[in-house]
């Protein structure tokens, strides 16, 4: 509950037309409709030898995601694409995809665990490092396939690529990203192979409507060929998207996945929360989700308010280790509203306490309350209150921290 002062009006059209965040166009930088990224696969030949001289042209940088093997055939010409400020992605070792492509039959991603994959991929890093004196913080997936093994031993290996990456990018997907939504490890990839610039414009003109985020991929950057994106292609795209007029915003897909990372870290979308590495469960309430008849997600504020004795929070949590928390609150409450009882619930673990002062609602305060039992598996962590008061409201919730009791 914030700023009582809002004149009536005001509340009437924020209850009646509850946003929903998701719902909101996406704040691109600079008032910018949308964001495009170009990304080419494999360290092509092409790449250094025609593309990165006319992307230099126009001053956009595009993102290459490198097989380290191919990349040493141009070693100087990729140093001069870093030092011209273009990205450079992990595209693996082996590139390894299903063996249905006959060519990918000695070293199929169907034989593949997820240890060999996980090596694979950090020792990638380490290779493209010492050759480029970069560490890659994107990937792309070979052949655009997010799994290994076969029938019921089937695994995604798309958590490896969130464990280890800012993002991980698919291929010859139909759709552009949606920044409010998608999954960073599993971004769509549109194809610029073949296609003119009428044909790109097209999509273009349609994820500009939509304010999303374009990521193109493709091969070869050459005057034409199989697998290759068209230099004549190429130069109008630059051209489009660098013209103030058309809204774009063109850059590398770590950039543009940072922007939308902090970007969204005011936006509410409820996702499943495990531990950190250091065991701790943070459960902020823009991944929460608001149960109740006035209950919203605040972004200016990154919390839940208009807290009413008939709302409440829940977290989808997952508990790797069962054993005692300690809990930490993060809130904020008006001195005269203060002091109403609230619990949070998790299975049969029950924690009960009233609500501390902070000072005023946009003063935000972080304190250790108490213990809470968990048990191990997902479950449903819940923050309501524990009274029928019928006026004013419970708190501002920012966020409920659980640190493993040693
Ligand atoms: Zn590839």
């Amino acid at each position: 509950m914030k700023h009582l002062i809002i004149p009536i009006l005001t509340l009437f059209c924020f209850y009646t037309e509850p946003l929903l965040a998701q719902n909101k166009p996406f704040k691109w930088p600079e008032g910018k409709r949308m964001a495009i990224s170009l990304s080419f696969d494999d360290a092509r030949l092409s790449n250094v030898d025609e593309g990165t001289a006319l992307l230099n042209e126009y001053g956009v940088k595009a993102t290459f995601y490198l097989v380290p093997n191919n990349a040493k055939q141009r070693l100087e010409g990729w140093k001069k694409a870093v030092a011209s400020g273009h990205e450079i992605g992990n595209h693996s070792i082996n590139h390894a995809c299903s063996g249905n492509f006959v060519w990918a039959r000695k070293n199929p991603l169907e034989d593949y665990t997820l240890e060999k994959m996980r090596e694979e991929l950090i020792e990638t890093n380490r290779q493209l490092k010492d050759m480029l004196g970069v560490t890659p913080t994107v990937y792309a997936y070979p052949c655009g396939q997010t799994s290994l093994g076969r029938g019921k031993n089937t695994q995604s290996f798309v958590p490896l690529i969130s464990e280890l990456f800012v993002s991980g990018r698919t291929w010859l997907d139909e759709a552009p990203v949606d920044p409010t939504y998608c999954d960073m490890a599993q971004l769509t990839g549109m194809e610029t192979d073949g296609k003119s610039f009428e044909q790109i414009l097209t999509i273009i003109k349609d994820a500009a409507k939509n304010g999303q985020w374009l990521v193109l991929a493709g091969h070869e950057t050459a005057a034409s060929g199989a697998q290759t994106t068209r230099l004549d292609m190429l130069r109008q795209l630059c051209a489009y998207a660098k013209d103030p007029a058309n809204g774009i915003w063109i850059a590398p897909v770590g950039e543009v996945a940072a922007y939308v990372k902090a970007a969204r870290d005011t936006i509410n979308i409820p996702e499943m929360v495990g531990p950190q590495t250091d065991g701790k469960i943070v459960l902020n309430a823009n991944t929460g989700k608001g149960l109740g008849p006035k209950i919203q997600y605040m972004p200016e504020w990154k919390a839940f308010g208009w807290f009413t004795a008939a709302d409440r929070v829940e977290w989808d949590v997952d508990i790797t280790n069962a054993g005692k928390y300690e809990i930490q609150m993060e809130w904020s409450v008006d001195d005269t509203e203060a002091g109403k009882p609230f619990v949070i619930e998790a299975g049969s673990a029950k924690y009960a306490g009233k609500v501390g002062k902070t000072g005023s609602w946009e003063t935000f305060k972080k304190e250790t309350l108490g213990q809470l039992k968990l048990a191990a598996g997902k479950q449903k962590l819940v923050f309501k209150p524990d009274s029928q008061f019928s006026k004013g409201a419970l708190l501002d919730l920012r966020a409920i921290e659980l640190v493993p009791v040693k």
